[in-house]
């Protein structure tokens, strides 16, 4: 039996919706945390946890747990096949975690459900939460479990429930944007790859975009834009995405796949992150390409951002309008990252010989300016949006 009231519903215990719990955990703030899947996932889907996530989670006690499990990784180049553009390092930056964390998205899930068990809470799964219906005093959610249906009171309802979001339509907040155009395919594969296990790199090609990154249990995660993708890619379509846009020299042999799928995938931003009781966060609230790999660590950061904010209302430290800084900071920095992806998309899919040329000279170019190198690590890590991810001091709050 669930219970029947409390302060804050967590729809959603994808990595977003675990993080707010853990947040919620430690500020000491009732919360109930559900997911309709009657288990954790188990694909992978993101592979790398950035520098400013890290220095973020930190205020939940988990940065050490991923580090101690994923491969550190100083190195992100992007390449015209053979021809190296732009080279970039990560170990320089300032940050606690100088390094690119490679680490399965089920591994990053594992260990925040271990934090959640740690502090004494619950994951309540196989309960599906229906539509929310809010009044000035609090909100009423139809949950169901098993069949059975039972209504919770709570004072306020986070979306954490991804991008087909029930939160975000009984909100009745728009989802602008559109669908990417191609379908991407995602694997993590065995293979012989010339270019090592020492970076991570982005291939632009008239034909799409491929990303191969290395993962800690020696296997490569590539994700790559293709058009009338399978279902399940097989061995030969990931063979030959990358025979056709990776190193020509040869040397590429795909050997096992351990798990591909394919996806479409959307580049939109919620307008608003918050309508009265009801407050979005992560894929909830925003998606994107996976170019770059910013969707879960922006979602990540949402959470710790909104779990302060909620603590704060939520034990009377700051009036409910404090709920709006959550906005204020969190969805500049999803406009950012949508940016970004995107620009990464469009360069690294542009057609036409001359166009491609001359995207080429001027990515060079920008390859010899510190100045320019050091931007581009900035956003890719997220460090040059740190300061979207801090409350104002309670002092300063209307
Ligand atoms: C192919 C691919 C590659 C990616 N690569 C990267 C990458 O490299 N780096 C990166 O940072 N991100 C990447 N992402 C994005 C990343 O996977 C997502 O951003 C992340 O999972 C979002 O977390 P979330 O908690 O917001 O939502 P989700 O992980 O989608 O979790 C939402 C949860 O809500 C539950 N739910 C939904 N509706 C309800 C309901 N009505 N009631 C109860 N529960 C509900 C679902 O069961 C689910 O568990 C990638 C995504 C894809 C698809």
């Amino acid at each position: 039996m669930l219970p029947a009231t409390t302060d804050v519903l967590i729809v959603g215990a994808g990595p977003t919706g675990m993080a707010l719990s853990i947040a919620l955990h430690q500020a000491g703030v009732k919360h109930l945390l559900v997911d309709k899947n009657e288990t954790s996932h188990t694909t992978s889907r993101a592979a790398v946890i950035h520098a400013q996530t890290l220095d973020t989670l930190r205020q939940l006690g988990v940065s050490d747990a991923m580090t101690a499990k994923g491969l550190k990784l100083a190195k992100f180049s992007i390449r015209d096949r053979d021809k190296p553009l732009v080279a970039l390092r990560f170990d320089e930056l300032p940050t606690r975690h100088p390094y690119l964390l490679m680490l399965p998205q089920h591994e990053t899930e594992r260990i925040l459900a271990e934090r959640i068990a740690r502090l004494g809470g619950k994951i309540h799964r196989g309960v599906t939460a229906g539509e929310v219906i809010q009044t000035e005093h609090g909100t009423v959610t139809m949950l169901t479990q098993a069949g059975r249906e039972q209504s919770v009171f709570a004072r306020y309802v986070v979306g954490a429930d991804g991008m087909h979001s029930t939160v975000r339509e009984s909100a009745g907040i728009s989802f602008d944007g559109a669908a990417f155009e191609s379908s991407f395919v995602l694997a993590d594969v065995e293979m012989d790859w010339p270019l090592g296990n020492e970076e991570v790199s982005l291939f632009f090609s008239p034909s799409g975009l491929v990303v191969v990154a290395p993962l800690p249990d020696g296997t490569f995660r590539v994700v790559a834009t293709m058009d009338d993708a399978p279902e399940q890619p097989a061995l030969a379509d990931i063979q030959k995405l990358l025979n056709e846009r990776g190193p020509s020299a040869g040397g590429i042999v795909v050997k096992r796949a351990v798990w591909s799928s394919r996806f479409r995938l959307h580049h939109r931003l919620a307008r608003t992150y918050r309508n009265g009781r009801l407050l979005l966060m992560g894929d909830a609230a925003h998606a994107h390409s996976p170019a770059g790999g910013q969707g879960m660590n922006t979602g990540l950061v949402d959470a710790v951002v909104l779990g302060e904010a909620l603590a704060r209302v939520a034990k009377g430290l700051a009036p409910a309008s404090a709920l709006d800084e959550y906005q204020a900071l969190r969805r500049p920095a999803a406009k950012k990252v949508l940016g970004l992806a995107g620009r990464l998309t469009a360069l690294a899919t542009m057609r036409g010989l001359y166009r491609r040329r001359l995207r080429n000279v001027l990515l060079r170019g920008a390859n010899l300016l510190p100045a320019a190198r050091h931007n581009l690590e900035m956003s890719l890590s997220g460090l040059s949006r740190a300061e979207l991810a801090k409350m104002p001091a309670l002092t300063s709050l209307p």
